[in-house]
Formats: structure tokens, C-alpha cells, sequence
């Protein structure tokens, strides 16, 4: 099957159905719990699946290799749709799936967003800015990519890097090769990209929703503040100071402009940089559910997570109506800890992911806090 002709409705998908999950984190987890409210059921796959966040509340959980077909050919054939939590399934277990059932996103939108390379690639053929980059495996091409993009640079694993890891900062002075063994240079399948260090006012991203008949609604440009790599709060909207209404309005842009061209049916998150002048560059995409649109479960009419369920449910999308303003903070590792004092606090939204151990940089839930509309 090679999946729906561009801008054709999916089968609607009945409440009752099944929801097949590739991946069994919190996203999925989230996933799950929205598409309960809404009567799906969900059943997750992944090999790491028992007692995860996600089989917790799931219907079923099949856990199995990425690579195993049997139990892939069952598990697909148990469920009416299937959809991910995690981009990076490998893409021959996509295509496997998609003998027996419909999968979104697709093959074709997992081989771009797996690879950073595949992804700036995309993202410029579109005319849309990234910083600059090189491909770079090895020392020698580490050097000669800094040497033309300029002393500060950050070297970047091509693939599975996230929160920051695999990553490596060049300055002047900087020896390439202590970069390149940083981030694994010289282990199988490891490979280089250097970008361009960007000083950027503040990261944004968009969350976007399609569906297959074509049809979008995107949340607006969120603030996203980092800490150690990781993501720590989420301030949406993004305040006016620092993101303009008119660049607010080009990386709405954006985000529809690329869910648009990897016909994607599902939710996409886009981060992007926002320079001090008001540029945006793309930085990287999720096509998921994304840390940054976790706001929306307590501040919107409609969540990212209800909008993946009725995108791959083939429903009409939801309201992306913002009826409050909202800061979302990670509790990461033994911040969890603190559940006591803000089950306390009045107004604030605990989410637990009911992951058992709290390791360090691990994202163990969030909370939410509601703000009247700026
Ligand atoms: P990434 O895994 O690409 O999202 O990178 C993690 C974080 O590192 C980003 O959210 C930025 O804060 C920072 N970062 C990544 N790439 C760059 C860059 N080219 N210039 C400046 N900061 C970057």
C-alpha cells in the first residue's frame, strides 16, 4: 500500500477503533490518554515497552525489536491505524507496517527527519533559512567546514542526537578532532554535521497539525528556554518583545510551509532560531507530538495530542483556540520530587510521565501554569 493520494481523506476511524503507537514514552503515553477521552484505544509497540509510560494506559503493548516482521505483521494487523511517538523507528519497519495498514506520518517523512542532513536539505530547497552547515565525517573535514563557516561552530551527530546530546561547541582555537571524537566520530555509523553557532534572541517553535485531506490549524510561536541541553520552560505565546507579529507570522509560515511539502498527516513540531534582527532559522523538526506544545493540554480548546489522534483518525482537526496563556516548566530527574508542593500550588497542572527511577536529566512530568490572555 502506498498510502493516500495527496489530499484525500483517510477512513474515518470510528470511536472504538485502535490506535497502533510505535514508541511507548510519555508522548505516547499523552497520546494515549487523549485518545481514551475521545473512546480510541491505543496499543503500543516498542522494544522497551513493558511498564512504560505509555503501556501504563494503553489497551495492549506488544514488546518487540524494530526489526522483528512477525510481530510487526501482528501487531499491525491488530490495529486500524498506527502512528509514532518517536521518529526515529527505522524507516524498513515503517515500510514494513505499511504493507498491512495505514501508517502517518509516513516512510518518506521519517527518512528527513531522522537525518540532519536530509533535514536542512529539505528545509532549504524550500527557501527557507538554516544556519550554515557542511557535512562533515572525520577531523580533517570538521576543519575545513569551520574554516568556511567560521570559528564558532557546533559539530552535531547527522543522527539520534536529542537534548543536546552528540553535540560538540568549536571556537577559535578549538582542535576538530577532540570535537569529532566528542560526539562518537569513528564508530560505526556516526556522522558529522557542522553548523554555524547562532546567536539567536530567543528559540521559538510552531506545532502544526494536518490532516490528510489537507486541511492545517498550528498553535502560535511558543518560547522555548533551555538548560543543560534540555528543555526547561515553554512560554506561550511567545511574548511580542522578543517575536514580533510579523515574525510570529513567518514561522507560522514555516511550520505549514514544511508540514505542507512532506504531506504530512499527523503534528510537526518546527524549532526555529529568532535572531535580534527579527530572521528566523529552521533548526530542527519533529514530526510528533513535541516537549514545547505541552501547554496546550491545559491552555487550549483542543491539545497536539487530541489533534495526532483525529489527524491519523481521519476526524475533522480541533480548535487551536488559546483560552488562557501559559508557561510550561519540565520537571526533570529529582525535580519530581517536588509533587507535594505543587499538587499544592493552586493553579498549577501537574503531569506525571509514572516513570519508576528519577535519573538525572531524565523528564519525569511537567507542570503547567495558566495566565489571563496577554
Ligand atoms: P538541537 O538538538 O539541534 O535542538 O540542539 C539543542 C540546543 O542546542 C538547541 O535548542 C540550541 O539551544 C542549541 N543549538 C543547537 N544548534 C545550535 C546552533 N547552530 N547555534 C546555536 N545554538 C544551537
Amino acid at each position: 500500500m502506498t498510502g493516500n493520494p495527496k489530499g484525500t481523506a483517510l477512513p474515518r476511524l470510528a470511536p472504538g477503533s485502535t490506535i497502533g503507537m510505535l514508541g511507548a514514552g510519555q508522548l505516547g503515553r499523552m497520546t494515549a490518554l487523549a485518545a481514551a477521552r475521545l473512546g480510541y484505544k491505543t496499543h503500543v509497540y516498542a522494544p522497551d515497552a513493558a511498564e512504560s509510560p505509555a503501556a501504563q494506559v494503553s489497551a495492549a503493548a506488544t514488546v518487540a525489536d524494530w526489526d522483528d516482521l512477525d510481530a510487526l505483521e501482528r501487531f499491525a494487523r491488530s490495529v486500524d491505524v498506527v502512528t509514532l511517538e518517536w521518529e526515529n523507528v527505522p524507516v524498513a519497519t515503517a515500510e514494513h507496517l505499511r504493507r498491512f495498514t495505514n501508517l502517518h506520518p509516513g516512510p518518506n517523512v521519517l527518512s528527513v527527519a531522522q537525518d540532519r542532513i536530509a533535514e536542512k536539505s529539505f528545509v532549504n530547497r524550500l527557501g527557507i533559512a538554516t544556519a550554515p552547515w557542511r557535512a562533515a565525517n572525520g577531523a580533517d573535514e570538521v576543519a575545513r567546514a569551520v574554516a568556511e563557516i567560521g570559528p564558532r561552530c557546533v559539530l552535531k551527530s547527522t543522527r539520534l542526537g536529542y537534548d543536546g546530546k552528540g553535540q560538540a561547541r568549536l571556537e577559535a582555537g578549538s582542535d576538530p578532532a577532540a570535537a569529532w571524537n566528542a560526539i562518537g566520530g569513528g564508530k560505526p555509523g556516526v556522522e558529522g554535521i557542522v553548523e554555524g553557532f547562532v546567536t539567536f534572541a530567543c528559540e521559538v517553535s510552531v506545532i502544526v497539525a494536518r490532516g490528510a485531506d489537507g486541511a492545517m490549524v498550528a498553535y502560535p510561536a511558543v518560547e522555548n528556554r533551555h538548560k543543560d541541553g534540555i528543555l526547561d520552560v515553554t512560554i506561550a505565546p511567545a511574548s511580542s518583545d522578543k517575536v514580533s507579529a510579523a515574525t510570529a507570522a513567518e514561522t507560522d509560515r514555516i511550520a505549514r510551509r514544511i508540514a505542507e511539502a512532506l504531506d504530512l498527516v499527523g503534528v510537526l513540531a518546527v524549532e526555529m532560531f529568532v535572531t535580534a534582527d527579527g530572521g528566523v532559522l529552521v533548526n530542527e523538526m519533529a514530526p510528533r507530538p513535541h516537549n514545547s506544545g505541552h501547554w496546550t493540554m491545559d491552555a487550549c480548546a483542543a491539545c497536539q495530542f487530541e489533534q495526532l489522534v483525529r489527524a491519523v483518525c481521519g476526524l475533522p482537526l480541533g480548535s487551536v483556540e488559546r483560552v488562557a496563556d501559559a508557561e510550561m516548566t519540565n520537571l526533570i530527574g529529582d525535580d519530581v520530587l517536588r509533587w507535594p508542593e505543587l499538587l499544592a500550588e493552586p493553579g498549577a497542572r501537574l503531569h506525571l510521565y509514572g516513570k519508576a527511577e528519577a535519573r538525572p536529566g531524565r523528564k519525569m512530568g511537567h507542570v503547567n501554569r495558566l495566565f489571563p490572555r496577554r
